[in-house]
């Protein structure tokens, strides 16, 4: 086992490089010192969370309530935390620092297991009173470790611990564990793409090596990465690439995976018991293409259960507002109202959603990522009654280029944002791997504009002058991904209305920085923001034209950017990376 003082000192070192394979060999070094029995909380530890990223465990602590925890631990005043929190501003370096102050606090010797239950307890408080029991427990706590632990136990509680690494680093880091190289990354990764939990890929991984990883297909519970797609110029390419497909219409809306069973099978249901939306005779857990439970953000598939012909399935989905008098798809914009969650039952009603359901992946206690298409067509054809809530995806199958050309026309003239093209002989392939499925955005002769637009993070923002003074930001800076890191690509200073530049403002006060994040590149000395934002918004963002560029640490930069809209159901690592960008450039 473990001391978790000395897990500590692993987040240290991970703290002060920003080198990628400087930070994969600190990292591979820890999983090898690590047991089987503790790695899978190490990972989620080292990620700053307890529970893999589609869990909705939070710590539910704010700010404000820590430093009451550091004050009560050290028997300090509020006020002399909130003085030295202001001077630092990080409030792990001020427990650390109180820590050592007060040194005639017993530390003791506590395993990575025995912080972990502990954490997970102050987590998993509820009702009434639990803010107090939260407190008075990480207070507690706090006491019990060594000052170095106590300032990553703060930084994690906040959500505040970035060591500047996502599942991706730990993927190179348990191949690297093996073999000093990077060499089993893609065979670890395959399995990661079917079952997204870090710690239970590291925990088979370490016991049983790739032999443990063989064995893992889709689970009802755990959600599958998404498959995504490529990006192809013209319908003769496609045809030519891929024969004959499936040419669906690209619904607007939100990815959603929806996982459902019926009730009265005994195997425990994955996951925390409050989250799901249960009807009386099913279950259902809905999650998007980043991985977030969303279940009760849809009220609405609590009544799946009388469409569904199936004991248990999993089904891939675009959530669509939907003009119930009209029958129109409304704008993607009017279902991001949902994300805050009072707000819920009232935007069901006002904007009741349909999912259009495009695939499954799972039927019966199934599997179905290895089936190819026009079989699982078949399966989601059965199991699907009625389009009440759940409708199943229009689509024709062609080899034609002509007859795809014109499908897609008819598409955008009816006011889609295109078509997704599909091979229909393919397997299900998580995450964006391979030429199985390609979209089809722009009309093929359009000349304005790129074929695509580039979801970018956004890396800090200039204070602005004039009018702008009044939301608090003139202009931001935005990158996309290049391995584990993020260059910058672009300044966009227009294009927002003057909702949307207070909106973000709101969204991204929360994770300004002091110093240029670890996670990004160089900036050059002409674009360095006047507030350096962590890598967390994404931002869609349409451009006319990709041109080399001198400064950019991308090497190109967009011309005429502006904003389409926030991306939240992107986490920063599904950004576009810098190969997409090539690539669209070279469609142009
Ligand atoms: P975009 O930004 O263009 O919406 P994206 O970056 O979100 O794309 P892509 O891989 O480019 O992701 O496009 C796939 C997305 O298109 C899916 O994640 C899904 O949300 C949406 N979509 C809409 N209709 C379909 C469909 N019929 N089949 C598959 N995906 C669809």
């Amino acid at each position: 086992m473990m001391t978790f003082s000395r897990l500590s000192n692993y987040f240290d070192r991970l703290d002060q490089t920003a080198s990628r394979n400087e930070i994969t060999r600190i990292l591979a070094d820890l999983f090898q010192k690590t047991s089987d029995h503790e790695i899978d909380l190490v990972c989620y530890l080292s990620l700053g969370r307890l529970v893999p990223l589609y869990e909705p465990l939070e710590f539910q602590l704010a700010e404000k309530m820590v430093v009451r925890v550091i004050a009560s631990a050290f028997h300090e005043e509020v006020r002399t935390v909130q003085k030295t929190y202001k001077r630092i501003g990080d409030l792990g370096a001020v427990a650390e620092k109180f820590k050592v102050k007060n040194s005639k606090f017993k530390v003791q010797k506590l395993t990575v297991t025995e912080v972990y239950r502990r954490l997970r307890n102050i987590a998993e408080e509820s009702g009434e009173g639990s803010q107090q029991r939260k407190v008075d427990g990480l207070a507690r706590l706090l006491k019990d470790l060594d000052s170095l632990s106590g300032k990553y136990v703060v930084r994690i509680v906040l959500g505040r611990l970035r060591l500047g690494f996502s599942d991706a680093t730990i993927l190179d880091a348990l191949s690297f564990m093996r073999l000093k190289s990077k060499e089993l990354r893609p065979q670890i990764e395959k399995a990661y793409l079917v079952r997204t939990d870090i710690g239970a890929i590291a925990k088979l991984f370490k016991s049983q090596g790739l032999r443990g990883l063989r064995g893992i297909t889709a689970s009802l519970g755990v959600p599958i990465m998404p498959a995504l797609c490529q990006r192809l110029k013209s319908a003769d390419e496609m045809i030519n690439k891929m024969g004959k497909v499936v040419v669906e219409p690209k619904y607007d809306g939100q990815r959603v995976q929806i996982h459902y069973r019926k009730l009265k099978t005994p195997r425990r249901w994955a996951g925390r018991q409050n989250s799901k939306l249960k009807g009386d005779e099913w279950q259902v857990r809905a999650f998007t293409r980043n991985l977030e439970e969303v279940s009760l953000m849809f009220p609405e598939l609590s009544s799946i259960g009388k469409q569904i012909q199936a004991r248990d399935v999993i089904l891939d989905s675009e959530a669509v507002g939907f003009d119930s008098t009209t029958g129109k798809i409304l704008p993607f914009q009017e279902i991001i109202t949902r994300k805050r969650k009072h707000a819920v039952s009232a935007a069901a009603k006002k904007v009741p959603l349909r999912f259009f359901v495009f695939d499954i992946l799972y039927h019966n206690g199934r599997s179905l990522l290895s089936v190819p298409l026009h079989e699982r067509e078949k399966l989601l054809e059965q199991s699907i009654r009625g389009e009440t809530v759940l409708v199943k995806a229009k689509r024709i199958v062609t080899d034609i280029p002509q007859v795809l050309r014109d499908y897609h026309r008819q598409e955008l003239e009816a006011g889609l944002e295109g078509v997704v093209v599909k091979r229909l002989s393919d397997p299900y392939i998580p995450g964006r791997r391979g030429w199985s499925w390609v979209k089809f955005k722009e009309a093929e002769e359009s000349a304005a504009g790129l074929s695509d637009t580039l979801d970018c993070v956004v890396m800090g923002y200039y204070k602005g002058r004039g009018k702008r003074t009044a939301f608090g930001l003139g202009g931001f800076l935005v990158g996309v991904r290049k391995g584990e890191q993020y260059v910058s690509i672009s300044k966009i200073g227009t294009g927002l209305t003057d909702v949307q530049w207070r909106e973000m403002k709101m969204r991204i006060k929360h994770q300004e920085s002091r110093e240029k994040p670890k996670a990004y590149a160089q900036v050059h000395k002409t674009l360095v923001p006047d507030v350096w934002i962590e890598p967390s918004l994404v931002t869609e963002i349409a451009a006319d034209n990709i041109t080399r560029s001198p400064v950019h640490s991308a090497g190109l930069a967009l011309r005429f950017p502006r904003l389409v809209r926030f991306r939240d159901d992107k986490l920063p690592s599904q950004a576009t990376t810098i190969r997409e960008v090539k690539r669209i450039s070279s469609l142009q």
